[in-house]
């Protein structure tokens, strides 16, 4: 029987279905029937029809040599290093999941833009958790991509990153920061009092501070701002901050607001 749908709500139906959503679940937030989910899942879960952009055909710039969008790349990596996270899915398809606060609506759907060009034809699917969103993506590839993958929270085990990965983060170092401070990091208003004609006088300045518990992950954000000339400091254990008022200008422009 031909599909009445189109293709993308087939191909995100399934992807959530390989990320453990249920029928009942995915019906709802794809809009068709539950049996509908479940002849689809028939079809292509259980006897295999290939699907049309499915993770199996995409091929993977590691394994295949196939060219690898590396500006997205690196500012994937960032919001990986971030607040990103990979789960074993069903038949050896792995999730990537990336977490970012539900108010930045714009930056959502810039994640799901990246994990289409980092994974071509990828269909990324959401889901609200606790005032997060969760953009996902399967792929059999993702720890061909992401080789950080690996038991444990990333602060508890060494984060290196592979040769290969450091020439994209030399090459692409902005895209990396703008995944790394727009997850992991905040602008915020600080402010501070100075005498002017002997009176104390407050006033406001802006700054980026950077919050993750891995050193070895502050230690690539810091590569990369040296890499751009921004300077930084440490001010405290798990925080990098970009404060002179030069660097802050720098930086904005660089990664841009979050919004
Ligand atoms: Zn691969």
């Amino acid at each position: 029987m031909p599909h009445v749908r189109p293709w993308a709500t087939v191909a995100s139906a399934l992807s959530a279905s390989d990320d453990g959503m249920s029928d009942a679940e995915n019906a709802l937030t794809h809009g068709v029937a539950v049996k509908t989910i479940r002849r689809w899942r028939r079809e292509y879960q259980r006897r295999g029809k290939p699907r049309g952009q499915s993770h199996t055909v995409v091929p993977c710039p590691r394994c295949e040599k196939v060219p690898l969008d590396r500006p997205a790349y690196a500012e994937l990596l960032g919001w990986y290093l971030g607040d990103g996270y990979i789960s074993l899915g069903r038949r050896g398809v792995f999730n990537l999941h990336v977490y970012n606060d539900v108010r930045y609506v714009v930056l959502n759907e810039h994640i799901a833009q990246l994990m289409s060009r980092v994974k071509p034809g990828g269909l990324p699917h959401t889901r609200v958790l606790r005032g997060c969103v969760a953009t996902t993506v399967s792929w059999k590839h993702w720890p061909c991509l992401f080789p950080q993958h690996g038991p444990g929270r990333k602060h508890e085990r060494p984060i290196v990153l592979e040769t290969w990965q450091r020439d994209v983060v030399a090459a692409y170092p902005g895209d990396l920061l703008r995944g790394l401070f727009h997850s992991d990091g905040a602008r915020v208003e600080n402010w501070a009092t100075r005498l002017v004609a002997g009176e104390p006088r407050r006033y406001e300045y802006p700054r980026w501070m950077l919050v993750n518990h891995s050193e070895d992950i502050l230690g690539i954000a810091c590569a990369a701002l040296d890499a751009v000339g921004v300077a930084w400091r440490r001010p405290r254990s798990p925080c990098v901050a970009v404060s002179r008022r030069d660097d802050v200008r720098l930086l904005d422009a660089l990664i841009g607001l979050k919004s």
